[in-house]
């Protein structure tokens, strides 16, 4: 077997294929129980024991459908605009592998939970909506190693804790055209799953997954090329890579004379490659049936709506709203909707100050750096959203200046106390009283003869230590745009 690596295309040969992308992705819903079982849906118990008849697949053994899990699975659909529909059916997969002890994995075929959605993602051409194919509820198969083990070289191992977690794989419109562009893609639906509580889509622990269909075509031709199937993407760099490397592929693979073969391969992330692995199986070869063991799934009008009800604003409704109605930049809104929990302090933080901008500023500067340094998500934030809005009002209401804040937050941050409670114990406070201000400058002014003759001079630059010694005076509680003032028109 050759080992050389396949040939990879010029700039100028990629320059004239339009790469046409599509994902497959598993989402395991956050239910606290399997989707047909009453065993436990949890990560990292140890091998074999999250175990039942139903999930192992012993003769007689009756799936029940779990509540909490179709509900999780509605929510994402939901959060991806589809469409549920009111009747949808469960089909028996069938294949063999160690990992699925039933012989076949209960999915829906023809019938799917959800229909018709899309992501929004941004393109340098402005937004673009992927539309969501379908989504569709299933279990999950176990796990196999073939390595880690001290006899790997003979012996694979399979675990059967994640044999029926509930998944809702989701499968999109073949409209992604670039690998940046299905990056993006799997970035937004991780996040619309996050804000809707559907998973905690950790992909260390593999709860998403995501497999790359890719096919390219000479810019110009409608039709599309016949596509590859890519496996084991474990990462989101993996992704971009393995679709980079197999965009290049193909296209040397055509201009070179051959034909893409219609296949499954496996990303290796150690040669950046992606190698055959089968050649791609039809449906057919599944011989998909109506599930003879569960009911169709009928969703009731009401509760279709109960949901819809108690879902949260989506990303990309926050950031229109961010950009439009708060007027922040792009950025900003873009960092404060990386996750749901950020997005909720910062709307409270709003509420409680009525100053969007300055709001942002605080979330996303000085707080986001107290966060980072002691690697604390905003979730367990010690200064409540309320008070940050508290210490913002104080700054507009001239009770505080900027540079008084900033050393505050970081006390409240250490102390949990409010910003009030600090500037009384500390008597920090912006002098408001202009009398006192005009005598501490006076005396400023008095003690420096020399910088004051340089000034008056023509040396206009030594206002920048006029204003210093002043601060430092007023243990920066002075305002520094009145001190500044006030020495214009003391100094000339
Ligand atoms: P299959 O029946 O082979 O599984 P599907 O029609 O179910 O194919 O599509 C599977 C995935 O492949 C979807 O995400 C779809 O968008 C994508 N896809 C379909 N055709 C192409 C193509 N020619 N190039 C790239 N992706 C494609
Ligand atoms: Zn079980
Ligand atoms: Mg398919």
């Amino acid at each position: 077997m050759s080992t050389a690596a396949p040939p990879l295309a010029t700039p100028e040969q990629l320059e004239l294929y339009e790469p046409v992308i599509g994902l497959e992705v598993h989402v395991q819903l956050g239910a606290r129980t399997k989707i047909f079982c009453g065993c436990l849906n949890e990560f990292g118990a140890s091998p074999n024991t999250n175990v039942c008849p139903v999930c192992l697949g012993m003769p007689g053994a009756l799936p029940v459908l779990n509540r909490a899990a179709v509900e999780l699975g509605i929510r994402a659909a939901l959060a991806l605009h589809c469409e549920v529909r009111r009747h949808s059916v469960f089909a028996r997969k069938n294949y063999f592998y160690p990992d699925l002890p039933k012989g076949y994995q209960i999915s829906q075929y023809d019938q799917p939970l959800a229909e018709n959605g899309w992501v929004e993602i941004q393109t340098p051409a402005g937004p673009k909506r992927i539309g969501v194919h379908r989504l569709h509820l299933e279990d999950d198969a176990g796990k196999s190693s073939h390595e880690g083990y001290r006899d790997s070289d003979r012996f694979s191992y399979v675990d059967l804790n994640r044999t029926g977690s509930p998944l809702a794989e989701i499968v999109s419109e073949p409209g992604l055209r670039s690998p940046d562009e299905a990056y993006q893609y799997l970035t937004e639906l991780k996040l619309a799953m996050q804000f809707a509580g559907v998973s905690s889509c950790d992909m260390e622990k593999g709860n998403l997954r995501c497999d790359a269909n890719v096919s390219v075509r000479r810019r110009g031709v409608p039709e599309f090329g016949t596509k590859v199937e890519i496996k084991n993407l474990n990462s989101f760099r993996f992704l971009r890579q393995a679709l980079i490397f197999e965009i290049s592929r193909q296209v040397a693979l055509l201009e070179s004379g051959g034909r893409v073969a219609q296949e499954t391969r496996l990303y290796d992330p150690d040669l950046d490659e992606t190698l055959s692995m089968r050649s791609k199986e039809e449906a057919h070869d599944y011989r998909y049936f109506p599930e003879p063991d569960l009911l169709p799934l009928e969703v009731g009008g009401e509760w279709l709506e109960s949901i819809r009800a108690s879902m949260p604003a989506m990303p990309e409704e926050l950031r229109r709203r961010f950009t439009g109605e708060y007027g922040l930049r792009e950025y900003d809104a873009q960092v404060l909707t990386a996750s749901r929990e950020l997005a909720d302090y910062f709307e409270a933080v709003v509420k409680a100050c009525g100053d969007a901008r300055a709001a942002a500023h605080w979330v996303t500067g000085d707080l986001a750096a107290l966060l980072n340094g002691q690697s604390l998500d905003i979730a367990l934030c010690p200064v409540p959203p309320e008070r940050l809005g508290e210490l913002i009002t104080l700054v507009q209401k001239g009770e505080l200046t900027g540079k008084l804040a900033k050393e505050i937050l970081p006390k409240m941050f250490e102390s949990r106390e409010s910003a009030r409670a600090i500037m009384e114990r500390e008597g920090l406070r912006a002098m408001s009283d202009a009398g006192e201000l005009e005598r501490i400058i006076d005396q400023v002014i008095a003690a420096n003869p020399k910088q004051l003759e340089q000034y008056r001079g023509g040396k206009t630059s030594v206002m920048q230590f006029f204003v210093g010694q002043v601060m430092k005076a007023t243990r920066g509680q002075a305002n520094p745009a009145a001190v500044s003032e006030l020495l214009r028109r003391k100094l000339s």
